[in-house]
């Protein structure tokens, strides 16, 4: 049985706890590999490897940060497919979907190239007499993130690349469902020429992070993940003193207005829907109809399933995967069950769907009638179904969606630019896009959404990004003759 290790001081570290993991391939259903899972002792181990790479890191020159991020870009950009299809195999994505993820990731690493630039601090020059004021940003030393299983690539990319390019050391502790992507990275930015402990891959579940979150010589934690582990990574981080963001779950309500176009909207609609079977932080997975759209656009997404092709992830004709394990396909049919139970209309049954016959499985499923009480609808059900809320009025849509205790991001399909305007000042969701269904922000902006879709007071990547891995230094300096020196026992005042 293939072994995965960890990655310390820049090489591959066999697990001394004795516990580990099993690793699955979706489409078969089959253990493919076994992954060490950390205890407190290798989390000591990559710290200290971590911290001692700090030190020396934390002084390379600004040149030497972006060179080495530039030939990794090309590495990655030569590389997205073999990353894409180690991506699928673990995770159970179709390798397309996995090949745009590292692309994606690879804004992320681009957004880094151009660190001097995000560095510059500001100064004023005579702000009293032979007195300048400036600010800079240094690095925060060693800094830590958590990542979950659906963007295996993508999300440590979110926070490595701006970690790394702004001086720290960066420890990543891959979700153990799929850690192989980021092991791939750990040897491709040492290839790079990264000096060896800048970036460790430690592999674990929840003994790995509290160890990681506790340890004093980890400055930061970056969290992606379901809610409830992101509040308690929060908590139990800034209790520890950390800087702590950490992105949660997420609802994601589409609202489709009668003047907008159908065919547009339902295309959109599947696409956000199913796409990676629902597995994405940013899938739409309520669609809010107003009014008299509701028949046509539900008749019209309903006519698209059909022709979604599901199978395995490296099927070069697949559109769809399976789900990450058994357990979550049987959670994922548990939900659309009991959406029926309570007065949902199934229009499309992802469990009497055509699959595979090996694998997790579960087809697309689309939910009519479903109503803002019901249990499919406030629950985040991470799989490929899409339940239809139908209202009356704009506003009586604004104000479910302003109700709702998650806010990742959020879509509005129409022609009025008005209501879109509307919208986009109303609506409390950190993400908006206007007739764009999936509106993850390019690298040069910051990802992040509001409510329990976040906690913590920085987004992720871009400028957020690289404030959230530095901490700014204010420096008041004067040359002055030394003729005019004197003591002064006042508070200092600006002449
Ligand atoms: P998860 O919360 O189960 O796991 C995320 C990470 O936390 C993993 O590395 C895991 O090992 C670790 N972990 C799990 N349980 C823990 C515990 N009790 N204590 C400490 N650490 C623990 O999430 P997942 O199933 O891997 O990913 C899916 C979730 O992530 C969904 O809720 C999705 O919405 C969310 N997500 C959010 C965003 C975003 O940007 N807001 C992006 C991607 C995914």
């Amino acid at each position: 049985m293939r072994r995965i290790q960890h990655f310390i001081d820049g090489q591959h570290t066999a697990g001394s706890s004795g516990r580990v993991s099993d690793v699955y391939d979706p489409a078969t259903g089959k253990v493919q590999a076994q992954v060490d899972l950390a205890s407190v002792s290798e989390v000591n181990q990559v710290v200290a490897s971590a911290t001692k790479a700090a030190i020396g890191w934390s002084e390379s020159s600004l040149t030497q940060r972006t060179q080495i991020m530039f030939r990794f870009r090309e590495l990655l950009a030569a590389r997205t497919d073999e990353l894409a299809k180690v991506i699928s195999s673990e995770h159970g994505k179709v390798v397309s979907d996995a090949a745009g993820e590292v692309a994606r990731g690879l804004e992320n690493v681009e957004f880094a190239c151009g660190i001097a630039h995000h560095l510059k601090g500001e100064i004023n020059e005579q702000v009293s007499d032979g007195i300048e004021v400036y600010s800079l940003r240094q690095p925060l030393g060693v800094v830590a993130g958590i990542t979950p299983f659906n963007f295996p690539a993508m999300v440590p990319a979110w926070m490595f690349a701006t970690a790394i390019a702004c001086g720290n050391a960066f420890i990543c502790k891959p979700s153990e469902r799929d850690p192989s992507a980021a092991m791939l990275i750990a040897e491709w930015l040492i290839e790079a020429g990264l000096p060896p402990g800048v970036f460790s891959v430690l592999n674990g579940d929840k003994e790995a992070v509290d160890a990681l979150i506790d340890h004093e010589d980890v400055a930061a934690i970056s969290f992606v993940g379901s809610t409830p582990v992101a509040s308690y990574v929060y908590e139990r981080a800034t209790n520890a003193g950390k800087r702590v963001q950490a992105l949660g779950g997420a609802k994601n309500h589409m609202l489709v207005l009668p003047d907008a176009d159908i065919d547009m909207a339902a295309d959109a609609a599947v696409s956000a829907a199913y796409g990676s079977a629902g597995e994405r932080c940013m899938a739409v997975s309520a669609l809010v109809a107003v009014g008299s759209v509701a028949d046509e656009l539900v008749q019209a997404i309903a006519n698209r399933i059909p022709a979604v092709k599901i199978g395995p992830g490296n099927e070069p004709e697949a559109e769809m995967g399976p789900l990450i394990t058994q357990e979550h396909r049987d959670r994922v049919a548990g939900y659309v069950e009991r959406a029926q139970e309570a007065g949902a209309v199934a229009v499309v049954d992802g469990a009497v769907a055509d699959l595979p016959s090996d694998g997790f499985f579960y087809g697309p499923t689309l939910l009519d009638e479903v109503t803002s009480d019901m249990e499919c609808y406030q629950d985040e059900i991470f799989g490929p179904v899409l339940s239809v809320v139908r209202v009356e009025t704009f506003r009586e849509a604004i104000d479910l969606i302003n109700s709702n205790p998650f806010g990742n991001g959020t879509a509005i399909f129409t022609r009025d630019g008005g209501a879109a305007r509307q919208f986009q000042h109303e609506v409390q969701v950190g993400m908006v896009g206007i007739n764009v269904p999936i509106p993850v922000p390019v690298a040069y902006h910051s990802f992040g959404g509001w409510k329990a879709s976040l906690f913590g007071d920085t987004h992720m990547y871009g400028p957020e990004g690289v404030r959230f891995y530095t901490r700014a230094k204010a420096i008041t300096a004067r040359w002055p003759d030394p003729a005019s020196s004197q003591v002064d026992l006042g508070f200092p005042q600006n002449q």
